[in-house]
Order: C-alpha cells, then sequence, then structure tokens
C-alpha cells in the first residue's frame, strides 16, 4: 500500500478539480483509501434528518474526501506547494520538504 505523505493538520493547496487553486487545513486522512478531506474544499450538500439537537433537519454542507494525488503539501517554513522526501532519523519518519529543505512538522 502506498504511504500517504499527507497528514491531518497539514495546510496543503488543490491542483483539481472544481477547487483548484484552493489552500486549507486537512479535516482528516484516509490512509487506506488514499483520500483526506480538505477545509471548505469539495464540499457537498447532504440531507439532515431531523434529530433532537436540530429539530428543523435541513440541508448541511460537509467536505467530501478528494484522492491526494490531488493536492499537495504547502510548506510550513517556505510556504510553498512542495513535494515531500521522507528520510528516517531515530527510527522516525520526517518529512523534508523539497524546495527548502526543512523538515515539515
Ligand atoms: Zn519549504
Amino acid at each position: 500500500m502506498a504511504k500517504m505523505n499527507i497528514k491531518k493538520g497539514d495546510k496543503v493547496k488543490v491542483l483539481t478539480g472544481k477547487d483548484r487553486g484552493a489552500e486549507g487545513i486537512v479535516l482528516a486522512a484516509f490512509p487506506g483509501e488514499q483520500r483526506v478531506t480538505v477545509e471548505k474544499v469539495n464540499l457537498v450538500k447532504k440531507a439532515m434528518r431531523p434529530t433532537q439537537d436540530n429539530p428543523q433537519g435541513g440541508i448541511s454542507t460537509m467536505e467530501a474526501p478528494i484522492h491526494v494525488s490531488n493536492v499537495m503539501l504547502i510548506c510550513p517554513s517556505c510556504k510553498e506547494a512542495t513535494r515531500v522526501n521522507v528520510k528516517r532519523e531515530n527510527g522516525k519518519k520526517v518529512r523534508i520538504c523539497k524546495k527548502c529543505g526543512k523538515e515539515i512538522d
């Protein structure tokens, strides 16, 4: 299984689709499906059943997962959308920005 180098809390840029160019924070990562949900990206409307908290029900919007290949990590150091190198340091995985060479995390 391919590893994902993007995880929850990362800032990413969307490369394709209707939200191309948008930037947002990864809300959730699904490594098994190689998908992520990104804040305010790929919003879908969902009909809500009435509940005790929301007796009216109605329509709410939520982020639908997009494939991880459609986003690129934005490096917190150089603020560029970048690919990452992964290296092992003391048995721990460290992500390195290919643009500026700084560690990401
Ligand atoms: Zn960088």
